[in-house]
């Protein structure tokens, strides 16, 4: 068996090496004397070795071009709304109160993806309702679920609301029609309020807390998801903040997003800088762990997403857990039918055509595909990087954004992330369960 010696990074622990192929991304866990073999390429007598590196696909090469190059989109995004009760200090999306799809724009957008589906023999996809605040138009996400269902295609519908004009009615109707529901919370009272004003008044954590807890009686419970903004106002409360969602609020689940300079951002003042970003990676390791020692179930989607990508190679966020996959995989139409790469460049320069037009995906993009693939990853910066594999560069809207050829933000996180995962993979298998919230476990 031919093994890329010459490309494989070993990590020694205390016992154990986690040894991985930057190429494909594979990955194995062994003791340290059989690390060594494998180092030395002494093991071709032992074909218990040889066919666990076999298994593990650690000696093959790079196949991310056969998946790059297939455009073949399972997620959507439709805008439902530019309404929404918050002026959430880092939102960039230009509301307006009155705003909603209309059912003939709608109506044209979904026949559209079934279209696309029924030519692809695809059943299943992904579809986030976005806005604004999407619950504003709930009626026309049930319509949107059954209408898909009826020409035999599955949604799985993730939503994440800020909660407000959740009714036990619409909670109860949500948690029925098995949607994903993550509710937009920044931490206690003080930081959600400063972050995530109401329009014209006081901040919306009372009223979003309310919506909370309605959704958790009507059966979500620990189902329910949180979405928390870190801004540099908050980072240094990150204790605070997920003591909260811990001690508080009894969840299981946060997505954290990290808020980064971009030429959208209205306050300057509120991004993170590289030492930031730092201290939030760390923290939020260290909380993870301490956690997890008291026996509680707590997970961050970022850190779950990076350990699959490290243990089992399961894609978790479509959006860039193995690079963005904005234009391959992610597809967003706004309320009139026209179609973007990703909902967060959804300005006129970046359409790749409308609905009306009736032609593939494939076809629209070859007509734009310099203007969105120019600002994908600067290859060779990126090459000689171990985390290559999953990580490409990204985000391409930061990229757009900041006129950058790489996410330094992403770049910053992922360097120390991975780096420390390993670690805890080697040095506290046993706490990986409960700090992915089961979905990974390490014998
Ligand atoms: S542009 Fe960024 S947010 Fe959009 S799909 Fe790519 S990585 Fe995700
Ligand atoms: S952006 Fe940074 S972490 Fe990502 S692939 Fe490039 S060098 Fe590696």
């Amino acid at each position: 068996m031919e093994l890329l010696n010459n490309s494989l990074k070993y990590f020694k622990g205390n016992s154990f090496s986690y040894i991985f192929n930057p190429l494909n991304g594979t990955s194995i866990v062994v003791e340290n004397n059989i690390a060594e073999k494998i180092k030395k390429g002494e093991f071709s007598n032992s074909p218990e070795i040889t066919s666990k590196l076999s298994q593990r696909g650690i000696s093959d090469k790079d196949n991310t071009s056969t998946i790059k190059k297939q455009i073949k989109p399972v997620s959507f995004m439709i805008d439902f709304t530019k309404a929404c009760q918050n002026r959430c200090i880092y939102c960039f999306r230009n509301l307006n109160q009155q705003e909603f799809i209309t059912q003939d724009n709608l109506s044209q957008i979904l026949d559209y993806i079934i279209d696309y589906c029924n030519n692809n023999s695809i059943k299943n996809i992904a579809l986030q309702p976005w806005g604004g605040e999407p619950t504003l138009a709930w009626d026309k996400i049930k319509y949107t679920q059954d209408y898909l269902i009826e020409h035999n295609i599955t949604p799985q519908i993730n939503i994440e609301t800020n909660a407000i004009s959740i009714t036990p009615y619409i909670a109860k109707e949500m948690f029925n029609r098995d949607i994903a529901i993550s509710v937009s919370i920044d931490g206690p009272k003080d930081i959600h309020n400063q972050h995530r004003p109401l329009y014209k008044s006081i901040g919306s954590f009372d009223k979003t807390i309310k919506g909370f807890n309605i959704l958790q009686d009507a059966g979500y419970g620990s189902r329910l998801g949180i979405v928390c903004v870190i801004t540099k106002n908050s980072v240094l409360n990150l204790d605070r903040i997920v003591d909260f969602f811990v001690s508080n609020l009894r969840v299981q689940r946060v997505k954290m997003n990290t808020i980064r300079d971009s030429v959208n951002l209205t306050q300057k003042n509120i991004s993170l800088n590289e030492n930031d970003i730092l201290h939030f990676c760390k923290t939020l390791c260290d909380l993870l762990i301490s956690i997890a020692q008291t026996g509680y179930s707590f997970s961050e989607s970022g850190i779950v997403e990076r350990l699959h990508n490290l243990l089992d190679l399961k894609p978790t966020s479509l959006c860039c857990s193995r690079g963005c996959q904005g234009y391959y995989r992610i597809y967003s139409f706004d309320s009139l039918g026209s179609i973007y790469p990703c909902d967060l460049v959804d300005s006129p320069e970046f359409v790749i055509g409308n609905v009306q037009e009736k032609k593939s995906f494939s076809q629209m993009v070859e007509r734009c595909k310099n203007k969105f693939y120019r600002y994908k990853y600067d290859i060779e910066h990126c090459n000689k990087c171990e985390y290559h594999f999953f990580c490409k560069g990204g985000c391409t809207a930061m990229n757009i954004f900041n006129n950058a050829s790489i996410d330094k933000h992403e770049c910053t996180r992922n360097k120390y992330l991975y780096n420390r995962l390993i670690n805890i993979i080697l040095e506290q298998p046993d706490i990986i369960s409960l700090i992915t919230n089961n979905e990974i476990t390490i014998i």
